[in-house]
């Protein structure tokens, strides 16, 4: 069975570029038979709100798009991420991590299109677990993690611009990826593509589908899931709605909220026009 997933992250308003990845998702999922799911991906609690929880609630439900079953909050299950994450501490491909709050921060958000990935240089590495301090973070050491893996990792792409089979590189994701954070206990931290590796596990998701700009994450995703025993999903990364500059959409742009939309009167169907997709 088909299983996909919205997973928006409640820290502002959806525009265009989420509705056109919504609505993909949905009527892909439609089209195969499949379900539809929707997942707060609200694991920044400072600046994840109820209120955008439910304004991307109604303006999914304004767009004619059902989801299935209840939603999934990531929020309500951090400490069960991190207590999922103990079994590979015994594996030694994790060390404690003292960098500083702001340095683990910009780690662990999702990334944004043409913000270089924050490639830590590595400071930590080498301190026994034994050595950890509360509000230390977890660090995957990542050349390790890629020595013990099989060789042939990757996984199967199906979006118009990268389509085919992906081989995950361990030269290049160690430039481009490095020793990422994946918690810190304690503070009820958990890195987004932690949470929603194992959430796409739980869900039984079998198509992950989002934009472009999440691409070059996917390698980071799919190691940890052959670390924790987790299934790899297909990806289908689409392309990314951009304004008139060709800049990609992002949650500030309040100017293209949908609800702008809504409140001057637009309809669902001028908003898929607007998008490029088909009509209904
Ligand atoms: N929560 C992420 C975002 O808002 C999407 C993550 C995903 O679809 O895997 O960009």
């Amino acid at each position: 069975m088909f299983v996909t997933r919205f997973a928006p992250s409640p820290t502002g308003p959806l525009h265009l570029g989420h509705a056109y990845s919504a609505i993909l998702a949905h009527d892909m999922a439609r089209a195969a038979g499949g379900r539809f799911l929707l997942r707060m991906e609200d694991t920044d609690l400072e600046r994840s709100k109820p209120e955008y929880d439910e304004l991307i609630q109604s303006d999914l439900a304004w767009l004619g798009l059902a989801w299935d079953g209840p939603i999934h909050r990531q929020s309500q299950h951090i400490a069960a991420y991190n207590a999922r994450l103990e079994p590979l501490v015994a594996t030694g491909l994790l060390y404690p991590c003292s960098c500083t709050r702001s340095d683990i921060r910009a780690a662990l958000v999702a990334p944004q299109e043409g913000v270089a990935f924050n490639v830590y240089p590595g400071t930590c590495r080498g301190r026994p677990m034994a050595s950890r301090l509360p509000g230390d973070a977890l660090r995957l050491d990542l050349a390790a993690a890629l020595r013990a893996l099989a060789a042939d990792l990757g996984f199967t792409e199906t979006g118009p611009t990268h389509a085919g089979r992906h081989r995950i590189d361990p030269d290049q994701a160690q430039r481009q990826i490095g020793d990422v954070v994946l918690s810190r206990k304690g503070e009820d931290i958990v890195a987004y593509f932690l949470a929603s590796a194992f959430d796409d596990a739980d869900q039984g998701v079998t198509h992950v589908i989002r934009g472009e700009d999440l691409f070059d994450f996917t390698p980071v995703q799919v190691i940890l899931q052959h670390l924790l025993g987790l299934p790899t999903p297909i990806y289908h990364h689409h392309h990314l709605i951009r304004d008139d500059q060709g800049k990609r959409l992002a949650k500030r742009d309040d100017a293209r909220a949908l609800s702008k939309y809504r409140a001057e009167g637009a309809t669902p169907a001028d908003i898929r026009r607007m998008v490029g997709l088909p009509d209904r």
